[in-house]
């Protein structure tokens, strides 16, 4: 039997699930999405299901069960399974090729916090990371950056530095494999029931920190090569993993980076932590680009605000707006871009 509140069955879905018209049957969480099945956990065990005709032909292919998902189903045999509804998603990972809805893709849904996994030796860009943290906070995922194989050598001081306007709201751990004492905080960071989601690049250590956590080997890893810090092994499935003291881990394929769902100033002002010299600007409609009084620009000027925060922040901001916006909001907004893609001429060079 599976109690299913540790794999984050609570009250909410339960009441989600009483408004389907399919209430009366069984429910369990999609654990794997294979090329001809989805492996589904339920409380009588895993059984191996396919989506019913209805969903199958009825649905847009973003909309099909994608890992994490809750799912209501009609068992037979011993181990198998029909989908015949899926639970609304919430806190839910996309991926857009081109901006397009129909490019959607759906990664992960149902998910508290996720990992931001970067190794120091070769992997760490701040960049990136604002990109997922953006991301992220839109879905109301709690994002933490874990920093791996602080064995090798990297620059602790610079790192810092870079990442001194994501630490109000995002943990940053420094782990090593090697030193069991920096996995403790990170398994600290995890409640029971929670649903966490490992991303970055393969060969950064997720496979190992997975391990790590769990303190068993759930995932194949290389072994680890001191010399290079460069790994062989490769996620290439998503898989999820319950951790002995609750805790659901789910490891994605490499997911390099995601295009922004939507545009969201107040969540981009935070993670730039700008939001102080935003509330100094002069004007409530400031865009921060080339008004009188911009307070934000004013502090790139003083060096109270660092050029390539600022330049960040502004490529992010122009990218959720085309993510977001109307075929005509957008053809409105491209004149804008014009005067962004010049940005920052006017901020002093430095
Ligand atoms: P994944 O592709 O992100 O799942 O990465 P893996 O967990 O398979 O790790 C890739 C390589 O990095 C392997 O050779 C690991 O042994 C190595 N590795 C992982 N964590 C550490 C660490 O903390 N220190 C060192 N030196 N190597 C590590
Ligand atoms: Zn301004």
């Amino acid at each position: 039997m599976n109690n299913l509140s540790f794999y984050g069955w609570n009250q909410n879905l339960f009441q989600l699930k009483q408004s389907s018209t399919y209430k009366h049957l069984f429910h369990g969480r999609v654990a794997a999405v294979n090329k001809t099945n989805y492996e589904v956990i339920t409380e009588t065990g895993l059984l191996l299901c396919e989506p019913s005709g209805n969903l199958l032909y009825g649905k847009s292919l973003f909309e099909l069960p994608c890992t994490g998902d809750w799912v209501i189903l009609q068992p037979f045999d011993n181990n198998k399974g029909i989908i015949v509804d899926i639970l609304p998603r919430r806190h839910t990972l996309y991926r857009r090729k081109s901006g397009t809805i129909s490019n959607i893709q759906v990664i992960v849904s149902h998910i508290d916090k996720a990992f931001i996994v970067q190794s120091l030796d070769a992997d760490f860009s701040v960049r990136r990371t604002e990109r997922f943290i953006v991301q992220l906070l839109e879905e109301n995922i709690q994002p933490a950056l874990i920093l791996t194989k602080s064995d090798l050598k990297y620059n602790l001081h610079q790192i810092k530095e870079s990442l001194k306007h994501i630490t109000r709201q995002t943990p940053v751990y420094f782990t090593s494999i090697l030193s069991p004492e920096t996995i403790v905080p990170v398994r600290k960071f995890i409640r029971q029931g929670e649903s966490i989601v490992f991303v970055g690049s393969s060969g950064v250590g997720k496979s190992s920190l997975v391990n790590a956590l769990c303190e068993r080997t759930v995932f194949p890893t290389a072994e680890i090569s001191r010399s290079s810090g460069k790994g062989r092994h490769t996620s290439t499935r998503r898989a999820m993993v319950l951790m002995d003291d609750g805790g659901v881990l789910i490891d994605t394929p490499g997911v390099r980076e995601f295009g922004l769902a939507s545009e969201n100033p107040e969540v981009l002002t935070d993670i730039f932590d700008i939001s102080d010299f935003v509330a100094s600007c002069r004007f409530d409609n400031c865009t921060h680009i080339e008004e009188p009084g911009c307070a934000v620009v004013e502090a790139v000027n003083n060096g109270l605000l660092a050029p390539e925060v600022y330049r960040s922040y502004l490529k992010l901001r122009k990218e959720s707006w085309y993510f977001s916006s109307s075929e005509h909001e957008k053809r409105k907004r491209d004149k804008s871009f014009a005067r962004i893609s010049d940005e920052a001429k006017h901020i002093k060079k430095r």
